[in-house]
C-alpha cells in the first residue's frame, strides 16, 4: 500500500485546506517545533479510523477540530481525504475521507460513497496499515519499542510482515 496523496480541512492546526501529494520514494516533512509535523501523522491515523482521543492527543473526538486562536475563529469541522494505491488488491487508487462535525460524531466514505468505521478498517486490514500499524510510530515511542520485552518485540514484528492472524489460525487447527 502506498499513500499518494493526504487532503485536510480544519483538522488540528490545518485551518485552511492543505493538499499533499506524496510522491514516491522516501518522503521528509521538516519545520519548527509546533508547525504540524506530527499533526500530519495523526490526520493519516485518523483517516484511517483511529478512535482513541488520547492517542491523538486530545481529550474528546471534537479536539481534532480547529479550536481557533486569538485571530481565527474555530472551526465547526474536520474533514480529512486520503488516497492509496494497492489497497485490497485494486488497482486503481481508492480513496478514504474522514469528516467530524460538532455535536455529530464521525462519517466516512470510500470512494465517495457513505461506509461505516468497519469498512474502513477492513480496508487496511490485510494490508498490514491502518491506525495501529506498527509501521506508524508516534513521537516518544521508539523508547518503548527499544524497552519492550522480546515477547512484546515479536509480536510487533509479526504483525509488521502481517503474519500475526497466521497464529490464530495455526491455534484453530491445533485445536482441531
Ligand atoms: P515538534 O517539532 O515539537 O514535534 P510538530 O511540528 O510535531 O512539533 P505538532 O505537534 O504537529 O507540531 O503541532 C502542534 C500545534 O498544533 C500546536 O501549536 C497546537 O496548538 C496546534 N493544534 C493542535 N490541535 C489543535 C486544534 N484542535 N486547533 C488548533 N490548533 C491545534
Ligand atoms: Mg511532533
Amino acid at each position: 500500500m502506498r499513500i499518494t496523496r493526504l487532503r485536510l480541512t480544519g483538522f488540528k492546526s490545518f485551518v485552511d485546506p492543505a493538499d499533499l501529494h506524496i510522491a514516491p520514494g522516501l518522503t521528509g516533512v521538516v519545520g519548527p517545533n509546533g508547525c504540524g509535523k506530527s499533526n500530519l501523522l495523526e490526520a493519516l491515523r485518523w483517516a484511517m479510523g483511529e478512535s482513541s482521543a488520547r492517542s491523538l492527543r486530545g481529550a474528546g473526538m471534537e479536539d481534532v477540530i480547529f479550536a481557533g486562536t486569538a485571530t481565527r475563529p474555530a472551526r465547526e469541522f474536520a474533514e480529512v481525504a486520503l488516497h492509496a494505491e494497492g489497497l485490497a488488491g485494486a488497482d486503481e487508487e481508492v480513496e478514504v475521507v474522514r469528516r467530524i462535525e460538532r455535536g455529530a460524531g464521525s462519517a466516512y466514505r470510500i470512494n465517495g460513497r457513505d461506509v461505516r468505521a468497519k469498512d474502513v478498517a477492513l480496508l487496511f486490514a490485510d494490508a498490514a496499515t491502518g491506525a495501529h500499524s506498527p509501521a506508524l510510530v508516534s513521537q516518544g515511542r521508539i523508547g518503548a519499542i527499544i524497552a519492550a520485552r522480546p515477547a512484546e518485540r515479536r509480536a510487533m514484528l509479526e504483525e509488521a510482515a502481517g503474519i500475526a492472524g497466521l497464529h490464530v489460525r495455526r491455534k484453530d487447527a491445533e485445536a482441531r
